[in-house]
This record gives structure tokens, sequence and C-alpha cells, in this order.
């Protein structure tokens, strides 16, 4: 039943890849086109020569401090047009964090980042001055334009994978960084994903627990009870395991449609996140964008692709 259900995410997250993978190479291969050695190399020496001021005047709490959203008032928050005229915040999306084994796909190795590379990656946004940021305080700049850290970043880690409690998480404690997991709830305590008790840990230590469905189905093609079984009861089962409001949400693929969203508001949801492609006019909020953070790039062209894929759009 186990081995027969593995199979058969392995085949979702094997879809998911090769969906994916399309708007993935469009990515790198913009960002390589453009890639300015020197450039990069300047600004993130710059930025280094400035981390350790930056650090003194932050306080390490910093993350904590944003109001709850249902604390803001609907009058301070700006209109759609007000949302996606502020500057976006880089946000990288992490799936498993392991060594490349032989039966890796070309595609799958965007989604699997080999542990050094992971930690050159996470050294290089913390050597060139960034400060992660969690979705309260993502929020509160988005509807209000309240202040953020200098050189904010989000991570997010999605699908319970158990190397993101074992090895990312110790990476991120080394630099003090905070990270959104979004949980697909039917995998936890199986072979290879986090644990309810995992999930409490990374929230107690200030971390953010997100939604990503029960069992990883496409939301464009939820109809009637599925919104109970993949929305409605996951977010329950996780205020359970936190003892918080479960605020976030992640699409399956990053595929959505305009009808989910009314949907996932009824559901206590007041942002949601998607992938690389153009944020919604109407509900910039539940399409905020992410890009994959892929196995394949150096800590150069992680930095390039944060920069070129946030900016302007
Ligand atoms: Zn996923």
């Amino acid at each position: 039943m186990s081995q027969r259900f593995s199979t058969l995410l392995l085949g979702t997250v094997a879809l998911a890849a090769g969906l994916a993978v399309s708007s993935c190479n469009t990515e790198k291969a913009s960002a390589s086109e453009t890639e300015n050695p020197a450039a990069a190399a300047e600004a993130m020496s710059g930025a280094a020569a400035t981390a350790a001021e930056e650090k003194a005047a932050t306080p390490a709490d910093v993350t904590t401090t944003a109001p709850d959203p249902s604390s803001i008032p609907a009058s301070a928050v700006g209109n759609a047009a007000a949302i996606l005229a502020r500057p976006q915040v880089p946000i990288l999306c992490y799936h498993q964090i392991r060594d490349w084994r032989a039966k890796d796909s070309k595609g799958a190795k965007d989604y699997i980042v080999p542990v050094e590379k992971f930690k050159e990656q996470i050294k290089m946004l913390a050597d060139s001055g960034y400060h992660t940021i969690l979705p309260d305080q993502l929020y509160a700049y988005l509807t209000t334009g309240a202040k953020l850290p200098s050189k904010p970043v989000m991570l997010t880690f999605d699908d319970t994978d158990l190397d993101q409690f074992t090895v990312a998480k110790p990476t991120l404690d080394k630099y003090g960084f905070k990270a959104v997991y979004f949980i697909m709830t039917v995998s936890l305590g199986r072979p290879n994903y986090m644990s309810k008790a995992q999930v409490k840990q990374l929230s107690d230590e200030g971390n953010v627990i997100g939604s990503h469905t029960w069992d990883h189905h496409n939301v464009k093609k939820y109809q009637g009870q599925d919104w109970v079984t993949q929305i409605e009861k996951p977010t329950k089962t996780l205020e359970e395991i936190t003892g918080k409001d479960i605020k976030y949400f992640a699409y399956p693929f990053g595929l959505w449609n305009p009808e989910a969203i009314p949907q996932l508001k009824q559901r206590g949801m007041v942002a949601a996140f998607v992938l690389a492609e153009k944020r919604d006019q109407q509900d910039p909020l539940f399409t905020i964008r992410r890009i994959i953070a892929s196995g394949y790039w150096s800590p150069k062209t992680l930095h390039n692709s944060m920069v070129q894929s946030f900016d302007g759009k």
C-alpha cells in the first residue's frame, strides 16, 4: 500500500517536473544569457561588505514582528494596482535537498538540490546580506507598504520531504534564517517525509507552516467535496499540529484558476503562492510568484535569477 502510494507520488512529482520544466528552463536560459560575472561578483562583494553592519542593525527576531493579517483594517489594504506596483520580494521554492542519484531524470534535477549546492546557495544569500522574511511580513508590505528588512528574500519548501528538516533546516539555522514549509498532509509520517512532530518543531521554532493540499491534486480540477478534502481538512490538521492559524497556501504545480480564489478565502487563506508565471491583475495576493531554485544553479546563477525574475514584473 505504502509502496504503491510512493510510486503514485513519484509519478505525480515527475509529472510536476515535466509540466514546469519548460518555464524553469526559460528562467534558466534567460538568467545565463545576461549573466555578467564581473557585475554579479561586484554586487555580491559589495553586499557582503555591508552585511555585518546590517546584521547588527537588524534584530534577530525581526521576522516575528509583523502584524497578523486579520489585524490590518480593510481600509488600510491597498487595491490590486497598489499591490502590483510595489517591488516584488524574491521568493525561492525548494523541494528535495539531497545528492543526485543515477536514476534522477534531467528534469527532476531542477527539483533536487544536492546538499553542497544547497549550502552554497544559502551561504551566498547570507554573505550577500539577504534577510529571510515570512508571509505575515510580506502581506503587511504588499497591502500597506510596511517596511521590510534590507535585501529581503523568502525561502519556501514544498511537499513535506524529510530532508527539508534533516538537511535544509540545520543550514538555515546556522544563519538565523527562517522559512515557509508548505505541507501535503497525506505524506505526514510516511517514510522519507516529515512527521507531525517535526512540523510542529518547525512551527515552534518560528518558521511558518502553510498548506499544500491533502495529496497534491491539481486545484483547477476541484469540484464540490474536493474543497473539503484538499483544503478544509488539511488546514484543520495543520492547525491542530501547530496550534496556529494556517493562512497561506501554495498551489500544487503552481496551477490555479480564478474559481479557486474565493474557495481559498472562505477557508481562511489570506494569500497563495504560484510559480514563475505572471501575477493575476485582479488578485495579486493569491498569485504571489516564486521561482524554483534549481539543483543546477551555482550561487551566482541563483542570484542572477532572483534579480532578473523579480525585477519589474
Ligand atoms: Zn508540490
